[in-house]
């Protein structure tokens, strides 16, 4: 696949919690470019009949398996390969080993790589402090408190804290975490791309950091 150059070839990344998948959403919308979350990517290759990879990733997904490098990257070419990618994409969810950073390498120009960077203590603070009652409301004990501790404001019900956000799995989830992207942020580091944005702030914030660098980036190419 010949390389040509589009003006929005994005990644996102950011640790669970960091609000990487709102802020891929946003940008998306803001410059009308797709957003590709491998997650969805995966599923959605999964139910498209016509897809020729269908039927593997359909194999490897309900029997419980990963779907290996190459697999992905397949998948991956074929959606930027779209129309809808000319002006470019924010990939969320990939590159994700060191092998798919060297396949993105070949076939893209990746002109923004960010990270939303929150500190680990943060994460764990963020996760494990949301609470939700039987009916599925969401409250969180520092940053959206009900006024009755332990029960609904909404529906009375009582709060519990749902399984995968317990502190230890939020630790287990960083640890993954941490193994699989340091090597790859450091990568993009190392070549001067990586754009480190806090991620410690309102969703609003993180997003005029975003578009803030964005802007600066375009208008230095225009001069
Ligand atoms: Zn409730």
């Amino acid at each position: 696949m010949a390389k040509d150059n589009k003006p929005f070839e994005i990644i996102l990344f950011g640790p669970p919690a960091s609000g990487k998948g709102t802020q891929a959403k946003l940008l998306a919308e803001t410059f009308d470019i797709p957003h590709i979350s491998t997650g969805h990517l995966l599923r959605e290759v999964k139910a498209d009949a016509n897809n020729h990879l269908a039927k593997e990733i359909a194999n490897l997904i309900d029997n419980g398996q990963l779907v290996a490098d190459d697999l992905v990257n397949q998948m991956v070419v074929d959606r930027i390969k779209k129309n809808d990618c000319q002006a470019g994409f924010i990939l969320d969810g990939y590159p994700r080993t060191e092998e798919q950073v060297e396949f993105l390498e070949k076939i893209s120009n990746i002109d923004y790589v960010f990270l939303i960077e929150i500190k680990d203590e943060m994460i764990i603070e963020r996760i494990s402090g949301r609470r939700t009652c039987k009916n599925g409301h969401s409250w969180h004990i520092k940053y959206s408190p009900t006024k009755k501790d332990g029960l609904c404001d909404i529906c009375g019900e009582e709060l519990y804290v749902r399984d995968d956000d317990n502190e230890e799995k939020v630790k287990e989830r960083l640890r993954i975490y941490h193994q699989n992207h340091d090597p790859i942020l450091n990568y993009y580091n190392q070549k001067e791309k990586l754009i480190i944005v806090n991620g410690d702030q309102h969703i609003e914030g993180v997003f005029q950091d975003l578009i803030k660098y964005l802007v600066d980036d375009l208008r230095r190419k225009m001069r």
